[in-house]
Formats: C-alpha cells, structure tokens, sequence
C-alpha cells in the first residue's frame, strides 16, 4: 500500500495488484467483522452451561472428537476468517490462563459486538464504543470484587474446592460421575500444592487413560503410569523397594556409523567382533547392577538378544518410555536422568516403593505402575471409560476441573454462577451508566445488555423461556438485593446458587470480562481490511 497525491494535491492510496485485491472500509469492514464474530460466537452458544449441547467435530483424517469444551471446539474448526482466528485466539486465552470457561468468554464476546453493531448503526463512532465498554468493563470486574466472597478451606477440609469443581464438571458429558472426578482432581491438586507459596505446579499431575471399564473405575494412583510393560515376558511383574536407573542412552553397543568400513573376512574376526559385543552389553548390565540399580527404564529400545541378556542377569528393563514420562519419573522418584553411561552412579538412582505391572481387560494390555515414591508429590489421574472418545473428553473435563481447583487455591474467592454474577454487573454497570454525560452511556448501557446473554443462553439451553426467567430473576435481585440468583438450569426449585453449591472463580470470571471486552475493542477499532480476492 502507498500513499499518492495526484495533481490537486489530494492523496489517495495504491494497492500493489489493486485487481487481485479485495477491500472493505469504514462502516462495511466494521460489519464483515462483526457478524463473522457473532457467527463463531453462536456456534458455542448452544453448549454454555449445564445443559448445553456437545459437537462432533471430525478432522480430515477422520478422527472423531465430542466435546463441550469450547476451547477445544474453536481450536478443531477450521476457520479462515481472520477475525474468526481472534475469536479461537480467545478462547484459547482464556483455557491457558484460567482453563475454565472459555465457552462464556466467546459468547460474551459475541453479545458485545451485536450490542456493538446497533450502536454503529445508530452512528456512534466506534472509538466512543470502545472507549464506552472499557469503562463498562472496569465497572463490571470492580463489581465482581465487591460480591465476591471468599472460600475457606484447608488441606483436611476439602469439601468447598470440591463443590466448585463440580460446578465445573456439571456442564460436561462425565456431569453422571462429577463427585467422584471432582474428589479425584482436588486430591490431586493438593497433592501436589505447595499452599504455603499457595502455588500448584499441575506439570507434577499426568493424566492417563486407557479404553476399557467404567467411569466409575477412574482412579488417582500415588505415583506415575507408564503406558509400558517390561521388555521381556518372564521378567518379574512387581519389584519391592526398587532402585531405578532413568537413561536417555541406548542399551546396546555403539553401532558403526556408515563412513566407516569394518572388514570381516575370516569366521575368527566375526567371532571377535560378536564377542566383543557381547561382552560391551555385558558390561553395561555389571554397571547397571555395580551401582545397585534393580529396574532399568530406557528412553531407547535394545535388540532381543541384549533383551535376553538383562532377564537372564535379573534385571529388569522397561524401553520406548517417551521423554517426557521419563522427566516425571525421575522427579517423583528424585533419581536422575542419566544421559551417558559412563556417569551411571549410585546416588543417580531414583527410588520407589513398589513398581508394579497391572493389565488389563482379555487383551494383553498391560501399564506399568511406579508407587510409593521417594517424592510423593508426583501424581497420576487414570481414567477408564468405555470409548476413546469419552476418554479424552474426561481429560478434558478433568483438565478444566483441576484448573478451578489450582486457581482456588492461587485465590480464594469465588462468586456464584448460574449468570448471577452476570446480572449482578448487568445490573451495577446500567445504574452507572446514568452518572456518564458522554456519549459513553450508550456504550455502557450495551455493555449492561451485553451481559445478560450469559443467563439468556443457560435459560435457552435448559429449555426456559428465556426473557421471561431472565426478567423474574433480575426483578429479584432488584428487590431482594440479592446477587446470588441465578438461573435454575437443573429444575431444582431454587434459583439461589448458593443453595444449589454453583460457584466459579472470581479471576475466572473477571478475566472472561477482560479478554472479552479487548478483543471486542480490538475488533471494533478495525476500518480497513485488505485481502488478496482469491481467497473471499
Ligand atoms: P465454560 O466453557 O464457559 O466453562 P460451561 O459449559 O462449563 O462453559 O458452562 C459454564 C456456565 O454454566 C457458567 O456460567 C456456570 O455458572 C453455569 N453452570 C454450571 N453448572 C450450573 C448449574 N448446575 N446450574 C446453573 N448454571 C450452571
Ligand atoms: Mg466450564
């Protein structure tokens, strides 16, 4: 693009391969923009909430994946608008930061710009919109704060986290089985919390699965699964206070690299060279036993005949563990990774109380469990499920669950769910609307509408009337002062979500109203949009 002048001295611009290019401006690139957000936006509409719907996204290879998750929905889509890209870039914000909610977020989003869009319409600089919602917003999290409360717990009263992790688990497929995985993923957390520093490292929490069982069956094991057995059949399936030697080297000898040429042409020279190689292997076993090592577990696999050679030394061999199983091991069993032979040493060795084989179903399935750990803190969530599919939704949904926990434990507060917290700052940035002269007010009062999407599309969802439930609870918190009311999406008979245990991080949801309003802004602030044709 250049800027000219042409002989009046009155600019005008020149797009290099002008033809080839297509472009919209001012008010109709606003729009473009817009309504390609609100289409992403009314996608993840219909699976907000308890009983929102799940997609079946199938990807070109023909995998199959069902979820609910809506960050896990924009990232398989295959979008190529631009503007649909910042829409996935949202949600995708918001899983990395919080993990939860990140369905509200793009429906806020979109309810921000179609409140955005009349305003355009009603000709309101888009700036003023901007500069309207980013004081709406300011408003809306100050809010947030003012209703929060805080959430006691401790490490022996567990019993609040798991409530909020089951808000997070209702609105997914596993909601049959949410105490159970929500007692499961709190554990799991606090195992590995450091709540003095109130920090969780959740790298230290794997999450397995293996297709067979039930849900029920969903286990959280002290200690790591590796999804390995031992390299040979006849080795022992369970060793007592082992000693574990973690090598990212190859167990065998060196091989000769191409360049160089071996000449073997009598059977004694084969015969040497057979026996020094044996004898090499043989002398990696001796160390491996010398520095007192009773499993080895290889990042590299070895031949069948070194294979042999370890069962028949006793000492048994696990190969083709991936690195970064191999990382979790050595933290939990405190050993080290060694990665030459040569520095194979006794105080390298990781420690566990027991590692065990366990298999499973009538296929000859088979994990390998390490236990009891020198450092403990290394846990593993191991799920069963009937199909692969519902495996990796409860990974998903096990990944949201342990998030929730991880920020309360980060923070404690908390306000309730349900869209009470939304009609709640609906309801707070309309009243402050009025104390702004500007034009502003408008953009704030959109804001206010913006907001009440979230209870709409949960009323929608469960099968409500919408605007009707929506003006009864808001009337309530009105009269009752009460920021609690929410929508009652279970039928349960009360709309306090309090009584009903809903709650969601307060950082959760102050974040969704950040990331939502910036990139609503960011949208809006767009007048020009330059594409090569080919691809409109
Ligand atoms: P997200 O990906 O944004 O977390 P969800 O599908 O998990 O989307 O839905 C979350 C919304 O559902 C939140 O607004 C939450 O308050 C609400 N919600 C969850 N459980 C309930 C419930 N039992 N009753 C009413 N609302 C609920
Ligand atoms: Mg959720």
């Amino acid at each position: 693009m250049a800027l000219a002048f042409d002989e009046y001295g009155r600019p005008f611009i020149i797009l290099r391969e002008q033809e080839k290019k297509s472009r919209l401006q001012g008010l109709d690139a606003q729009k473009a923009n817009i309504a390609a957000g609100k289409s992403v936006a009314r996608i993840l509409r219909t699976s907000l909430g308890p009983k929102g719907m799940d997609k079946m996204l199938q990807s070109p290879d023909g995998d199959v994946t069902i979820t609910n998750d809506g960050a896990t929905i924009l990232e398989l889509m295959d979008v190529d608008n631009q503007i649909a890209k910042l829409m996935v870039e949202l949600s995708r914000s918001q899983d990395y930061d919080i993990g939860d909610g990140t369905t509200g977020v793009v429906v806020m989003a979109g309810s921000l710009l179609e409140q955005a869009e009349k305003l355009l319409e009603r000709g309101i600089h888009p700036i003023r919109v901007a500069e309207g919602y980013e004081m709406a917003s300011r408003i809306a999290v100050d809010h947030l704060e003012s209703i929060s409360t805080k959430y006691e717990f401790s490490a022996t009263d567990i019993e609040p986290l798991v409530q909020t992790c089951m808000t997070t688990l209702s609105s997914k497929i596993v909601s049959r089985c949410k105490r159970a995985l929500a007692e499961i993923a709190v554990k799991a957390v606090l195992a590995v919390a450091d709540l003095e520093r109130k920090d969780v490292n959740l790298d230290l929490i794997k999450v397995e699965g293996k297709v067979g069982g039930k849900l029920e069956d969903t286990e959280l094991v002290q200690g790591i699964i590796v999804d390995k057995d031992m390299s040979h059949p006849q080795m022992p399936k369970r060793i007592e206070d082992a000693h574990i030697a973690i090598l990212t080297c190859p167990f065998e000898p060196p091989k000769p690299k191409t360049k160089h040429k071996v000449d073997i042409d009598t059977v004694e020279k084969f015969q040497t060279l057979r026996g020094q190689e044996q004898k090499y292997f043989d002398d990696m076993v001796q160390k491996c036993k010398d520095v007192g090592a009773t499993l080895v577990i290889c990042q590299w696999g070895f031949d069948d005949e070194a294979n042999h050679l370890l069962m028949q030394r006793d000492l048994p061999a696990v190969r083709w563990v991936g690195g970064v199983e191999l990382e979790l091991i050595a933290i939990a069993t405190g050993g080290r990774i060694v990665p030459r032979f040569q520095e194979l040493s006794t105080e390298k060795l990781g420690k566990a109380g027991l590692v065990r084989e366990k298999s499973f179903g009538t296929t000859k399935d088979r994990m390998l469990y390490i236990e009891k750990c020198a450092n403990s803190k290394a846990v593993t969530i191991f799920i069963r499920g009937g199909n692969k599919m519902m495996i990796e939704e409860t990974k998903r949904s096990i990944h949201d669950a342990l998030c929730v926990a991880r920020n309360l434990i980060i923070n404690n507060s908390i306000v309730y769910g349900g869209g009470s917290a939304e009609i709640s700052c609906s309801i707070a940035v309309e009243a402050a609307a009025d104390r702004h002269p500007g034009v502003e007010q408008y953009a704030i009062r959109a804001f206010a509408d913006a907001l009440d999407a979230i209870p709409l599309a949960l009323a929608e969802n469960s099968g409500l009337p919408p605007i009707d439930t929506l003006t009864v609870v808001k009337s309530q918190h009105v009269k009752e002062n009460n920021s609690r009311c929410g929508i009652d999406c279970n039928d349960v008979g009360t709309n306090d979500m309090k009584e009903q245990n809903v709650f969601e991080t307060l950082i959760g949801k102050q974040q969704q109203i950040l990331l939502a309003t910036q990139v609503v802004k960011m949208i809006l602030k767009i007048d020009d949009v330059i594409t090569p044709s080919e691809y409109c």
